[in-house]
């Protein structure tokens, strides 16, 4: 069985051609969305993701602020700029990238946003709702799988899902967001016994670990839905994901590629928070 591909960069043109629509239809009403995205320091992958994000907002006709700091900023410092975007009536969402340097406590940023501006889903008050099923930012990586799913018109209701992982930002809401549409969902980590014999008994397997190869065929049922998370680099430096894509990709009835598959819906899905965070003034 050769596996369908869910592809991640035609799911997303679709979803922002939707999205720059509704900017349009917005800018009308005299609403132009606004993203702050703030980068302390110099991580050379954080540099490309801002730079992807603050291009997503362009391309989609959404006003975007990027702040550069220096590494030494103080947290305080940080705390006052947030603080200061939260009383921005001009930008709608806040994304505050991750890593800071160590002497920045990234909860505390992170609670110091808005939760009305957290377009991430990364503060308490986003996973609160998320867990308790009320309105809420979802975080971007879960919401973009989600969306995946949804365009295969997968059916979750009484299937088996598997998540590998259990990070707040992509394991963990990963799981309760399969959880609301009714799939029974098991959560795997590094505690995990035997995650072939659960990852076997799986209709729908997220893989978000960062490790090469953590999923090979043999973990795979015939016909089950993988999804890659992962962002990992091969031998050759090339970017892979989390799943044996070669091997899998011969038993799985639908497979994420990487890249191309997960990575760019998470952009995506950031512009659709952003917009929805927007269009709630008009709601
Ligand atoms: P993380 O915080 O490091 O979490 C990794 C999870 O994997 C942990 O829960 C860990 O278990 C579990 N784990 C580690 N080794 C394992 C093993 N051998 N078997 C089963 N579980 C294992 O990472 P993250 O932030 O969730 O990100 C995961 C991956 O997704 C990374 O490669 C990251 O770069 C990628 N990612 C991609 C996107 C995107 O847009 N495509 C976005 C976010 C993240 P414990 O909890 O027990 O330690």
């Amino acid at each position: 069985m050769t596996a369908q591909l869910i592809d991640g960069n035609a799911l997303s043109r679709q979803l922002r051609a939707d999205v720059t629509a509704r900017v349009t239809a917005l800018k009308a009403r005299g609403i132009t969305p606004g993203l702050a995205v703030i980068l302390v320091g110099e991580n050379a992958a954080s540099q490309v993701y801002v730079r992807n994000k603050v291009k997503a907002c362009e391309d989609t006709g959404m006003h975007s602020v990027l702040e550069r700091w220096p590494a030494t900023m103080t947290e305080a410092e940080l705390l006052a700029r947030v603080d200061a975007l939260n009383a921005d009536a001009s930008i709608h969402g806040i994304l505050v990238q991750l890593p800071l340097p160590a002497h920045i406590d990234a909860q505390k940023v992170i609670e110091a946003i808005s939760p009305a501006k957290d377009v991430d889903g990364f503060h308490i008050a986003s996973a609160g709702a998320l867990m308790t099923g009320m309105p809420g930012f979802w975080p971007c990586t879960p919401y973009g799988c989600m969306k995946m799913l949804e365009s295969i018109g997968y059916e979750l209701k009484g299937k088996h899902a598997v998540v590998i992982g259990r990070s707040n930002i992509v394991g963990k809401p990963m799981a309760l967001m399969l959880l609301q549409q009714n799939a029974t969902v098991t959560i795997c980590h590094s505690g995990t016994k035997d995650l072939k014999a659960m990852t076997l008994q799986a209709d729908v397997i997220v893989a978000a670990v960062g490790k090469r190869n953590v999923l090979t065929a043999d973990m795979v049922k015939p016909g089950a839905v993988v999804l890659d998370v992962g962002m990992n680099r091969n031998d050759e430096g090339k970017l892979c994901g989390d799943v044996d894509f070669e091997g899998v990709k011969e038993v799985a009835g639908y497979v994420t590629p990487v890249p191309g598959g997960v990575g760019p819906m998470t952009i995506t899905m950031l512009m659709v928070n952003t917009l929805e965070s927007a269009e709630r003034l008009v709601a």
